[in-house]
């Protein structure tokens, strides 16, 4: 190891993402992306982006897309704050409002980035067990001055927790700051972002790279009440984190003004999470209840790790964790019902 390395660097496990496609055409149901095509609109939003635009500086604010999106949630342009990718809105939430003297809390099987980021921040952390269902219990969550995070559906279970369930974790939870990430809300979930009039400890972070399809333009963002925004406008000041491009602002507006393409995309990746999730139990697997635009499902006679294994040989990538609990699952991102046929076909001459 270099002796340039901070001692710091040394001792972290890093995030690991899924594997992108370098030269073989490979049938990619690894990272959740999506199958369906963004909206056209934003296509031309990204064509008519001129010269002249390019030339300057982009807007340090977002002002354009932070209206449209508070316009969409009935929120002020205040309680929207805009990321390069949600992955960097939370890294900001962990930077500043997970800030806590107290372990912060999150589920023991979820995102792989919490741990990540708490660790380079050197935020102490409790993992709370899920139930036997793989559920997320939210009477288990209770931390005075403290702080919480969750992705819901949870991550990679894809397991989904109810409105009135996240309500019932606020109330128990007042004085802390909540952190509710909505990746997947969008393929089957109720959107916390309703109750941010009523709970000033909720920050809701949502992604346009799952339900809008937009993975490759890193747009992510976060709601909540004024003052949990201006905490995350903050640190990203201190760390003059990078405005998003000219390019990402129109595009970002111009996909969240297509509802009807919006609506019609979410739809076709639950029909097609319907389809393979029956053609998987017709294999024998046991599939998780998703509401996410995944499936975690585990087959009681065949190794995870050798299925997984024998279907990259094949050029068809999925997840596997090898991680306790977990390790007999995998995780199967919702591609097109091509892709999803082809999964298909493959597992039956392995099985
Ligand atoms: N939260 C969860 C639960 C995720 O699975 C992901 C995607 N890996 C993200 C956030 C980050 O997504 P992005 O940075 O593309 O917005």
């Amino acid at each position: 190891m270099s002796r340039f390395w901070s001692a710091v660097t040394h001792k972290l496990t890093p995030y690991v993402p899924g594997e992108q496609p370098r030269h073989k055409r490979l049938i990619k149901l690894n990272t959740n992306e999506s199958p369906v095509e963004p909206s056209p609109r934003v296509l031309e939003a990204i064509a008519a982006t001129s010269g002249d635009m390019l030339r300057r500086y982009p807007d340090p604010e977002s002002v354009a897309l932070r209206e449209s999106l508070a316009r969409r949630f009935g929120l002020a342009p205040s309680q929207v704050f805009v990321g390069n990718g949600s992955d960097e809105v939370l890294a900001h939430a962990f930077l500043g409002l997970l800030q806590h003297p107290k372990p912060i809390l999150f589920p023991d099987i979820t995102y792989s980035f919490y741990p990540v980021w708490a660790g380079l921040y050197g935020i102490e952390f409790e993992r709370v067990p899920l139930d036997e269902d793989f559920r997320v219990d939210v009477a288990d969550y209770q931390r005075p001055n403290g702080g919480i995070i969750l992705p819901n559906p949870n991550a990679p279970t894809g397991v989904l927790l109810s409105l009135a369930e996240i309500r019932q974790l606020l109330e128990a939870n007042r004085d802390s700051v909540v952190v509710v990430d909505e990746a997947y809300i969008d393929f089957g979930g109720e959107s916390a972002a309703a109750l941010i009039p009523e709970f000033d400890n909720l920050l809701v972070v949502h992604t346009l790279s799952k339900s809008r399809a937009l993975a490759g333009l890193r747009v992510g963002y976060a709601l909540g009440q004024d003052e949990l925004i201006e905490g995350l406008s903050r640190v990203k000041n201190c760390f003059n984190s990078y405005p998003l491009d000219v390019v990402a602002q129109r595009a970002a507006v111009a996909s969240i003004e297509d509802e009807a393409w919006f609506q019609a995309g979410c739809q076709a990746v639950v029909d097609n999470r319907e389809w393979l999730q029956q053609a998987l139990a017709g294999l024998g697997f046991r599939c998780l209840p998703s509401a996410a635009n995944f499936v975690f499902a585990s087959h009681p006679e065949r190794n995870a790790a050798d299925l997984f294994q024998a279907l990259r040989e094949q050029g068809i990538v999925v997840r596997y964790f090898d991680k306790p609990r977990i390790n007999q699952y995998l995780r199967i991102s919702i591609g097109s019902r091509e892709d999803c046929e082809a999964l298909i076909e493959a597992l039956q001459a392995l099985l």
